[in-house]
Protein backbone atom coordinates (compact mmCIF):
# COMPACT_ATOMS: atom_id res chain seq x y z
CA UNK A 1 0.00 0.00 0.00
CA UNK A 2 1.30 3.50 -0.74
CA UNK A 3 1.59 5.82 1.64
CA UNK A 4 -1.23 7.84 0.23
CA UNK A 5 -3.40 4.75 0.65
CA UNK A 6 -3.01 4.35 4.24
CA UNK A 7 -4.39 7.75 5.14
CA UNK A 8 -8.36 8.09 5.32
CA UNK A 9 -10.36 8.32 3.02
CA UNK A 10 -11.74 11.80 3.68
CA UNK A 11 -8.16 13.02 4.13
CA UNK A 12 -7.21 11.85 1.19
CA UNK A 13 -10.02 13.79 -0.25
CA UNK A 14 -9.69 16.88 1.81
CA UNK A 15 -8.94 20.24 0.59
CA UNK A 16 -7.12 22.03 2.91
CA UNK A 17 -8.62 25.22 4.05
CA UNK A 18 -7.43 28.17 1.89
CA UNK A 19 -6.00 30.38 3.98
CA UNK A 20 -4.95 34.45 3.14
CA UNK A 21 -0.90 32.58 3.94
CA UNK A 22 -1.20 29.47 1.83
CA UNK A 23 -2.61 31.77 -0.78
CA UNK A 24 0.48 33.58 -0.49
CA UNK A 25 1.53 36.57 -3.07
CA UNK A 26 4.34 39.06 -2.79
CA UNK A 27 2.65 42.24 -1.97
CA UNK A 28 3.36 45.34 0.44
CA UNK A 29 -0.49 45.79 0.99
CA UNK A 30 -1.75 42.99 2.73
CA UNK A 31 -5.75 43.39 2.91
CA UNK A 32 -6.79 39.72 2.63
CA UNK A 33 -6.90 38.20 6.12
CA UNK A 34 -8.60 40.79 8.39
CA UNK A 35 -5.62 41.58 10.31
CA UNK A 36 -4.82 44.54 12.22
CA UNK A 37 -2.31 46.63 9.71
CA UNK A 38 0.72 47.08 12.50
CA UNK A 39 2.03 45.45 14.94
CA UNK A 40 1.31 45.82 18.43
CA UNK A 41 4.04 46.07 21.06
CA UNK A 42 3.91 43.38 23.79
CA UNK A 43 6.41 42.11 26.69
CA UNK A 44 7.36 38.47 27.56
CA UNK A 45 7.95 38.27 31.57
CA UNK A 46 7.93 34.98 32.04
CA UNK A 47 11.10 33.39 32.12
CA UNK A 48 10.81 29.73 32.84
CA UNK A 49 10.05 27.68 29.89
CA UNK A 50 11.65 24.36 31.45
CA UNK A 51 8.14 24.24 32.85
CA UNK A 52 4.96 23.07 31.24
CA UNK A 53 2.61 25.69 30.98
CA UNK A 54 -0.82 25.26 32.73
CA UNK A 55 -3.51 24.19 30.51
CA UNK A 56 -5.81 27.02 30.97
CA UNK A 57 -4.06 29.85 32.39
CA UNK A 58 -5.94 31.73 35.11
CA UNK A 59 -5.07 34.96 34.55
CA UNK A 60 -5.80 35.12 30.85
CA UNK A 61 -9.55 33.20 31.52
CA UNK A 62 -10.37 35.29 34.43
CA UNK A 63 -9.35 38.57 32.41
CA UNK A 64 -11.51 37.45 29.37
CA UNK A 65 -14.00 36.43 31.84
CA UNK A 66 -14.09 39.95 33.23
CA UNK A 67 -13.80 41.29 29.56
CA UNK A 68 -17.19 39.49 28.17
CA UNK A 69 -19.31 39.40 31.25
CA UNK A 70 -19.71 36.15 31.86
CA UNK A 71 -17.82 33.65 34.85
CA UNK A 72 -14.39 31.95 34.56
CA UNK A 73 -16.23 29.01 34.63
CA UNK A 74 -17.86 29.66 31.42
CA UNK A 75 -14.38 30.48 29.36
CA UNK A 76 -12.29 28.20 27.08
CA UNK A 77 -9.09 29.31 26.47
CA UNK A 78 -7.17 27.66 22.73
CA UNK A 79 -5.09 27.90 19.95
CA UNK A 80 -7.13 30.58 18.24
CA UNK A 81 -11.15 30.02 17.54
CA UNK A 82 -10.21 27.54 14.98
CA UNK A 83 -9.13 25.55 17.39
CA UNK A 84 -12.90 26.41 19.44
CA UNK A 85 -14.46 25.09 15.93
CA UNK A 86 -12.68 21.53 16.14
CA UNK A 87 -13.01 20.72 19.59
CA UNK A 88 -16.83 21.78 19.26
CA UNK A 89 -17.41 19.22 16.62
CA UNK A 90 -14.70 16.58 18.06
CA UNK A 91 -16.81 16.60 21.37
CA UNK A 92 -20.36 16.66 20.13
CA UNK A 93 -20.27 14.72 16.59
CA UNK A 94 -20.61 11.53 15.94
CA UNK A 95 -17.97 10.57 12.97
CA UNK A 96 -20.53 9.11 10.12
CA UNK A 97 -23.09 9.75 12.31
CA UNK A 98 -24.15 13.50 13.25
CA UNK A 99 -23.43 16.56 11.41
CA UNK A 100 -22.75 20.15 11.65
CA UNK A 101 -24.94 22.78 9.56
CA UNK A 102 -24.16 26.14 8.29
CA UNK A 103 -25.29 28.77 6.19
CA UNK A 104 -23.59 29.79 2.80
CA UNK A 105 -21.56 32.16 2.20
CA UNK A 106 -19.50 32.40 5.12
CA UNK A 107 -16.53 31.65 7.23
CA UNK A 108 -14.98 28.47 5.79
CA UNK A 109 -13.32 26.29 8.22
CA UNK A 110 -16.51 24.65 9.86
CA UNK A 111 -16.78 23.01 7.00
CA UNK A 112 -13.13 21.99 6.65
CA UNK A 113 -12.92 20.73 10.26
CA UNK A 114 -16.37 18.74 9.57
CA UNK A 115 -14.69 17.12 7.17
CA UNK A 116 -11.19 16.31 8.49
CA UNK A 117 -13.25 14.43 11.29
CA UNK A 118 -15.76 12.56 9.15
CA UNK A 119 -18.25 14.60 10.05
CA UNK A 120 -21.13 15.35 7.58
CA UNK A 121 -21.57 18.64 7.27
CA UNK A 122 -25.09 19.87 5.69
CA UNK A 123 -25.81 23.60 4.49
CA UNK A 124 -28.69 25.87 4.01
CA UNK A 125 -27.88 28.76 1.80
CA UNK A 126 -28.52 32.23 3.55
CA UNK A 127 -31.17 34.45 1.82
CA UNK A 128 -30.84 36.82 -0.54
CA UNK A 129 -29.98 39.76 2.47
CA UNK A 130 -27.89 36.95 3.75
CA UNK A 131 -29.78 36.23 6.73
CA UNK A 132 -30.79 32.90 8.08
CA UNK A 133 -33.57 30.60 6.29
CA UNK A 134 -35.54 29.81 9.08
CA UNK A 135 -37.90 27.34 7.17
CA UNK A 136 -35.31 25.85 5.35
CA UNK A 137 -32.98 25.21 8.61
CA UNK A 138 -35.93 23.62 10.68
CA UNK A 139 -36.38 20.58 7.53
CA UNK A 140 -32.22 19.93 7.79
CA UNK A 141 -32.18 19.85 11.53
CA UNK A 142 -32.39 16.00 12.13
CA UNK A 143 -29.54 14.20 13.12
CA UNK A 144 -27.66 17.84 13.23
CA UNK A 145 -25.50 18.29 16.50
CA UNK A 146 -23.95 21.70 15.80
CA UNK A 147 -25.40 25.03 14.14
CA UNK A 148 -22.79 27.46 12.86
CA UNK A 149 -23.79 31.07 12.53
CA UNK A 150 -21.14 33.84 12.10
CA UNK A 151 -22.47 37.10 13.18
CA UNK A 152 -21.21 39.10 11.98
CA UNK A 153 -20.89 37.39 8.98
CA UNK A 154 -17.26 36.66 7.17
CA UNK A 155 -17.18 37.50 4.48
CA UNK A 156 -20.30 39.52 4.31
CA UNK A 157 -19.89 41.63 6.91
CA UNK A 158 -23.22 42.44 8.01
CA UNK A 159 -25.38 40.81 11.46
CA UNK A 160 -27.57 38.09 11.80
CA UNK A 161 -30.65 39.53 13.16
CA UNK A 162 -30.76 38.66 16.65
CA UNK A 163 -34.73 37.55 16.13
CA UNK A 164 -33.40 34.78 13.88
CA UNK A 165 -30.90 33.67 16.41
CA UNK A 166 -33.53 33.55 19.18
CA UNK A 167 -35.74 31.45 16.78
CA UNK A 168 -32.93 29.39 15.55
CA UNK A 169 -31.65 28.88 19.20
CA UNK A 170 -35.65 27.88 20.53
CA UNK A 171 -35.98 25.36 17.47
CA UNK A 172 -32.52 23.74 18.27
CA UNK A 173 -33.31 23.43 22.64
CA UNK A 174 -32.52 19.73 23.41
CA UNK A 175 -31.22 18.97 20.50
CA UNK A 176 -28.39 20.38 19.15
CA UNK A 177 -25.67 23.24 20.18
CA UNK A 178 -25.95 26.64 17.98
CA UNK A 179 -22.20 28.47 18.30
CA UNK A 180 -22.45 32.15 17.50
CA UNK A 181 -19.54 32.71 15.69
CA UNK A 182 -18.38 36.24 17.35
CA UNK A 183 -14.66 37.01 15.82
CA UNK A 184 -15.63 40.53 14.83
CA UNK A 185 -17.85 41.96 17.64
CA UNK A 186 -15.24 44.42 18.77
CA UNK A 187 -16.56 46.44 15.72
CA UNK A 188 -20.12 45.95 17.22
CA UNK A 189 -20.06 44.94 20.68
CA UNK A 190 -23.37 45.82 21.43
CA UNK A 191 -24.86 43.03 19.40
CA UNK A 192 -23.00 40.43 21.12
CA UNK A 193 -25.37 37.52 22.39
CA UNK A 194 -23.03 36.40 25.39
CA UNK A 195 -25.54 38.05 27.39
CA UNK A 196 -27.67 35.38 26.21
CA UNK A 197 -25.91 31.95 27.66
CA UNK A 198 -27.60 32.11 31.33
CA UNK A 199 -30.82 31.74 29.09
CA UNK A 200 -29.67 28.92 26.61
CA UNK A 201 -27.67 26.33 28.06
CA UNK A 202 -26.80 25.34 23.92
CA UNK A 203 -25.77 28.43 23.34
CA UNK A 204 -21.86 28.84 22.25
CA UNK A 205 -19.97 31.79 21.68
CA UNK A 206 -16.69 31.67 19.74
CA UNK A 207 -14.27 34.72 20.44
CA UNK A 208 -10.49 35.87 19.15
CA UNK A 209 -8.00 37.91 19.87
CA UNK A 210 -7.00 37.77 15.89
CA UNK A 211 -8.90 40.33 15.11
CA UNK A 212 -9.62 43.71 16.90
CA UNK A 213 -6.61 43.02 19.78
CA UNK A 214 -4.04 42.73 16.35
CA UNK A 215 -3.02 39.41 17.97
CA UNK A 216 -3.60 36.89 14.81
CA UNK A 217 -0.35 35.83 15.04
CA UNK A 218 -0.51 34.68 18.42
CA UNK A 219 -2.87 31.94 17.64
CA UNK A 220 -5.55 32.76 20.74
CA UNK A 221 -9.09 31.94 21.01
CA UNK A 222 -12.08 31.85 23.35
CA UNK A 223 -15.20 29.71 23.81
CA UNK A 224 -17.89 30.89 25.90
CA UNK A 225 -20.49 28.48 27.09
CA UNK A 226 -22.25 26.64 29.73
CA UNK A 227 -19.87 25.17 32.60
CA UNK A 228 -20.87 21.91 31.52
CA UNK A 229 -20.14 22.78 27.65
CA UNK A 230 -16.81 23.97 28.65
CA UNK A 231 -15.89 20.57 30.76
CA UNK A 232 -16.71 18.85 27.86
CA UNK A 233 -14.62 20.75 25.95
CA UNK A 234 -12.12 20.44 28.42
CA UNK A 235 -11.81 16.58 27.72
CA UNK A 236 -10.88 16.62 24.24
CA UNK A 237 -8.86 19.42 24.46
CA UNK A 238 -4.86 19.30 24.10
CA UNK A 239 -2.99 19.17 27.65
CA UNK A 240 -1.25 22.07 26.84
CA UNK A 241 -2.66 23.97 24.19
CA UNK A 242 -1.11 27.40 24.68
CA UNK A 243 2.42 27.84 25.39
CA UNK A 244 3.74 30.24 27.70
CA UNK A 245 4.31 33.38 25.52
CA UNK A 246 1.24 32.88 24.42
CA UNK A 247 -0.53 33.04 27.55
CA UNK A 248 1.69 36.42 28.69
CA UNK A 249 1.34 37.93 26.04
CA UNK A 250 -2.60 37.14 26.06
CA UNK A 251 -3.13 38.10 29.19
CA UNK A 252 -1.43 41.79 28.69
CA UNK A 253 -3.48 42.37 25.62
CA UNK A 254 -6.38 41.48 28.08
CA UNK A 255 -5.36 44.34 30.74
CA UNK A 256 -7.37 47.08 31.31
CA UNK A 257 -4.82 49.24 29.29
CA UNK A 258 -4.71 46.74 26.96
CA UNK A 259 -8.48 46.64 26.51
CA UNK A 260 -8.25 50.49 26.20
CA UNK A 261 -5.82 50.17 23.51
CA UNK A 262 -7.97 47.82 21.70
CA UNK A 263 -10.92 50.02 21.52
CA UNK A 264 -8.65 52.65 20.31
CA UNK A 265 -8.15 50.18 17.33
CA UNK A 266 -11.27 49.86 16.66
CA UNK A 267 -12.07 53.30 16.78
CA UNK A 268 -9.10 54.00 13.94
CA UNK A 269 -10.55 50.90 11.71
CA UNK A 270 -14.04 52.38 11.67
CA UNK A 271 -12.87 55.89 10.55
CA UNK A 272 -10.68 54.63 7.35
CA UNK A 273 -13.79 51.65 6.94
CA UNK A 274 -15.82 55.08 6.90
CA UNK A 275 -13.60 56.09 4.32
CA UNK A 276 -12.83 53.34 2.46
CA UNK A 277 -16.89 53.16 1.97
CA UNK A 278 -16.88 55.89 0.53
CA UNK A 279 -14.99 55.99 -1.25
CA UNK A 280 -14.95 52.77 -2.85
CA UNK A 281 -18.67 54.01 -4.02
CA UNK A 282 -17.11 57.06 -6.61
CA UNK A 283 -14.92 54.11 -8.05
CA UNK A 284 -16.52 53.15 -12.08
CA UNK A 285 -15.31 49.49 -11.59
CA UNK A 286 -17.39 49.29 -8.33
CA UNK A 287 -20.81 48.43 -8.86
CA UNK A 288 -21.70 47.87 -5.20
CA UNK A 289 -20.41 48.49 -1.86
CA UNK A 290 -22.05 46.24 1.23
CA UNK A 291 -22.95 47.89 4.25
CA UNK A 292 -20.19 46.13 7.28
CA UNK A 293 -20.08 46.19 10.91
CA UNK A 294 -16.55 44.41 10.81
CA UNK A 295 -12.89 45.20 9.54
CA UNK A 296 -13.03 44.68 5.96
CA UNK A 297 -16.01 45.68 3.23
CA UNK A 298 -17.31 43.07 0.45
CA UNK A 299 -17.80 44.71 -2.93
CA UNK A 300 -19.49 43.74 -6.30
CA UNK A 301 -16.69 44.73 -8.98
CA UNK A 302 -16.51 44.92 -12.58
CA UNK A 303 -14.64 41.90 -14.25
CA UNK A 304 -13.62 40.94 -10.18
CA UNK A 305 -11.58 38.58 -11.30
CA UNK A 306 -9.35 40.34 -13.65
CA UNK A 307 -9.14 43.37 -11.53
CA UNK A 308 -7.95 40.84 -8.52
CA UNK A 309 -5.18 39.68 -10.26
CA UNK A 310 -4.25 43.21 -11.93
CA UNK A 311 -4.19 44.11 -7.83
CA UNK A 312 -2.41 41.71 -7.40
CA UNK A 313 0.42 42.47 -9.75
CA UNK A 314 0.92 45.28 -8.18
CA UNK A 315 1.39 43.80 -4.55
CA UNK A 316 -2.03 44.86 -3.48
CA UNK A 317 -3.62 41.53 -1.93
CA UNK A 318 -7.35 41.35 -1.11
CA UNK A 319 -9.65 38.27 -0.85
CA UNK A 320 -11.31 36.54 -3.71
CA UNK A 321 -15.13 35.59 -2.98
CA UNK A 322 -15.90 35.24 -6.15
CA UNK A 323 -16.32 31.20 -5.92
CA UNK A 324 -18.81 31.58 -2.96
CA UNK A 325 -22.41 31.21 -3.03
CA UNK A 326 -24.13 34.11 -4.02
CA UNK A 327 -20.66 36.44 -3.97
CA UNK A 328 -19.93 36.40 -7.65
CA UNK A 329 -17.79 39.14 -8.78
CA UNK A 330 -17.06 39.65 -4.90
CA UNK A 331 -13.67 40.82 -3.53
CA UNK A 332 -12.96 41.19 0.09
CA UNK A 333 -11.18 43.98 1.11
CA UNK A 334 -9.63 44.04 4.80
CA UNK A 335 -9.47 47.65 6.43
CA UNK A 336 -6.15 48.61 6.15
CA UNK A 337 -4.42 52.07 7.46
CA UNK A 338 -6.00 55.37 5.81
CA UNK A 339 -2.32 55.05 3.08
CA UNK A 340 -3.34 51.59 2.48
CA UNK A 341 -7.10 52.19 1.89
CA UNK A 342 -5.95 54.90 -0.84
CA UNK A 343 -3.64 52.21 -2.48
CA UNK A 344 -6.40 50.13 -2.73
CA UNK A 345 -8.57 52.97 -4.32
CA UNK A 346 -6.27 54.93 -6.81
CA UNK A 347 -5.43 51.17 -7.91
CA UNK A 348 -8.87 50.35 -8.68
CA UNK A 349 -9.52 53.86 -10.39
CA UNK A 350 -7.01 52.73 -12.83
CA UNK A 351 -9.53 49.57 -13.43
CA UNK A 352 -12.10 50.04 -16.35
CA UNK A 353 -15.77 49.78 -15.15
CA UNK A 354 -18.92 49.80 -17.02
CA UNK A 355 -20.18 53.11 -18.92
CA UNK A 356 -22.74 55.02 -16.76
CA UNK A 357 -26.11 53.57 -18.96
CA UNK A 358 -25.10 50.24 -17.98
CA UNK A 359 -25.07 50.36 -14.28
CA UNK A 360 -28.05 49.74 -12.40
C1 LIG B 1 -10.59 34.89 11.77
C2 LIG B 1 -11.79 34.08 12.09
C3 LIG B 1 -11.76 33.01 12.99
C4 LIG B 1 -10.49 32.42 13.49
O1 LIG B 1 -9.88 33.08 14.45
P1 LIG B 1 -8.51 32.55 15.04
O2 LIG B 1 -8.66 32.88 16.47
O3 LIG B 1 -7.45 33.31 14.34
O4 LIG B 1 -8.42 31.06 14.81
C5 LIG B 1 -12.93 32.38 13.32
N1 LIG B 1 -14.09 32.74 12.77
C6 LIG B 1 -14.16 33.73 11.88
C7 LIG B 1 -15.47 34.10 11.29
C8 LIG B 1 -13.01 34.41 11.49
O5 LIG B 1 -13.09 35.36 10.55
Amino acid sequence: MSIEELARANVRALTPYQSARRLGGSGDVWLNANEYPQPVEFQLTQQNLNRYPECQPKQVIERYADYAGVKPEQVLVSRGADEGIELLIRAFCEPGEDAVLYCPPTYGMYSVSAEAFGVEYRTVQALEDWQLDLPAIAEKLDGVKVVFVCSPNNPTGQLINPQDLRTLLEMTRGKALVVADEAYIEFCPQATVAGWLAEYPHLVVLRTLSKAFALAGLRCGFTLASEEIINLLLKVIAPYPLSTPVADIAAQALSPQGIVQMRERVAEIKRNRQYLVSALQEVPCVERVFDSETNYVLARITASSAVFKSLWDQGIILRDQNKQPSLSGCLRISVGTREECQRVIDALREQPGLAATERV
